[in-house]
């Protein structure tokens, strides 16, 4: 077994290139509502993107009705359908999980939205008596779509670029609700887009369903997002007709915010070997994604000093993404006294056998990258509801304010979910703090885009 002796160095700059101390907190938070304040001055000006989004209307708990979501944001697409009875009465669902077939990832639009139709179609027809449409209407869909879309109404968004490995030709450019429509048509099927959402609103719309006071939704999971109710008159660039509401929802995109990170060279290594250097910086800091090959930049680093495990360069260790987020968190989770779960981890995932004290350093720096994370995700959180709060004072911090949470990443791992909520309660304090709910919103997107549809019907 070796010491660990050359590892305390690294280990010690590492800490503090990654503290969170309240200013540090104070300093992101400020930097988070000041990026928001120029994204919504006027579109590209640096600042944050602060896309509008076109919902004004969310649901209020009273939609009645049976609707559509269509959910497509990877390998899987899924068509969930949703039976409305009004206040405080459960929601009946059914849906279906569809896997992509690899050839249509790279074949044309029209391949890939006849294939989704048909199967929307065959969904369709397999409604159970709990599901009853009215007569004359067509059915409704909440279509989720979570690639880089320019939204131009409620019911419509061009495609800018297809992400995540997809590279289907003749969509860019196009509204993606219109290529829809038609494959629905070429199918014959008798349904129709009322909403276009992102992934995060659906989140929100989902919350608000059962709880008023949902005001912003927040996604960690492989990336990050977050939404929230905006004031329409304080949006500089807002060129279109008057929400009638009065309020709209903006999808921040913060995971592109960088103003005044803590970041290790660890950080800066994993930025330059993405597929997007420099862009995504607070996402590459806090989500799920990156966690784990953060933590494994930093066991490299510590083997290559000598002292860490039997052998300086192992080559399992060596591959980027070898180790993932989830690895971490279990490895955080094991209260043995010789950390065995920890060894066989490293074993398993990373190829190296380790002694207790080699184990006990890595659990720190787990705890470091996790608690970075949280804190900067709650900072962000705070951010966010500080901008609101400024427009319409005692509306946020004076009353019960919801912030709705979703993703693999804040459901998974508790001590990430803690760092996030103290760092709230340290900046708001304990008064303000009291006022402010996050909490767990488990799976609401996909509902939240059929309450959309309802929300935003073409009959009512
Ligand atoms: P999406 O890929 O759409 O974001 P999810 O919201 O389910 O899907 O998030 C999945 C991500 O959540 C994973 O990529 C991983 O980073 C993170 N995750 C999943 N399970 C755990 C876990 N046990 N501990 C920590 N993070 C996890």
């Amino acid at each position: 077994a070796v010491g660990v002796s050359a590892v305390g160095p690294i280990l010690r700059k590492l800490q503090s290139d990654c503290a969170t101390p309240l200013p540090v907190l104070r300093r992101v938070a400020d930097a988070m509502a000041g990026e928001m304040r120029a994204g919504l001055a006027a579109d590209g000006a640096g600042g944050l993107p602060m896309i509008l989004t076109y919902v004004d209307t969310l649901p209020t708990g009273n939609e009645k009705g049976l609707f559509y979501a269509l959910d497509l944001g990877g390998t899987n697409f899924r068509v969930i359908r949703v039976q409305l009875s009004g206040k405080g009465e459960p929601i009946a669902t059914e849906s279906e999980q569809v896997t992509i077939p690899q050839e249509l990832m790279s074949g044309t639009s029209e391949e890939l939205f006849d294939f989704i139709a048909s199967r929307l179609a065959n969904f369709a027809l397999k409604e159970s008596e709990k599901f009853h449409m009215a007569k004359g209407r067509d059915r409704e869909i909440g279509f989720t779509f979570s690639f880089p879309v320019k939204q131009t109404s409620i019911d419509s968004g061009i495609l800018i670029k297809w992400t995540k490995g997809f590279a289907v030709s003749g969509t860019a450019g196009r509204d993606v609700v219109a290529c829809l429509n038609e494959a629905m048509e070429r199918q014959g099927l008798r349904m129709r887009v009322s909403a276009l959402v992102n992934d995060t609103v659906g989140t929100l719309a989902g919350a608000r369903y059962w709880d008023d006071d949902v005001m912003v939704a927040v996604i960690l999971g492989t990336g990050t997002n977050a939404c929230y109710v905006q004031r329409v008159d304080r949006i500089p660039k807002f060129g279109g007709p008057k929400s009638h509401s009065g309020n709209t929802i903006i999808n921040t995109e913060w995971g592109a915010f960088a103003d005044g990170l803590p970041l290790s060279e660890f950080d800066k290594a994993v930025d330059a070997a993405s597929i997007n250097p420099g862009e995504q910086i607070f996402e590459k800091t806090i989500s799920g994604m990156y966690i784990g090959e953060i933590v494994r930049r930093v066991l490299v680093k510590m083997a290559e000093a000598g002292d860490l495990f039997d052998e300086r360069a192992p080559e399992k260790l060596s591959t980027p993404f070898i180790l993932g987020t989830p690895d971490v968190c279990s490895m955080q989770q094991d209260t043995s006294s010789n950390l065995e779960v920890v060894g066989s981890i490293l074993r398993n995932v990373a190829g190296v056998s380790s002694n207790s004290d080699a184990r006990k350093i890595i659990v720190e720096v787990c705890e470091i990258i996790a608690k970075r994370g949280g804190r900067l995700a709650g900072a962000g959180i705070v951010g966010i509801l500080e901008k609101m709060e400024k427009d319409s004072e005692g509306l946020i911090f004076g009353k019960r304010t919801v912030v709705a949470m979703d993703g693999g990443l804040y459901e998974h791992y508790p001590q990430y979910r803690r760092h996030l909520q103290d760092a709230v309660t340290e900046l708001l304090g304990a008064d303000v703090s009291k006022n402010i709910v996050i909490e767990h919103s488990k799976d609401g997107s996909g509902i939240g885009a059929a309450l959309l549809a309802a929300a935003n019907s073409k009959y009512d």
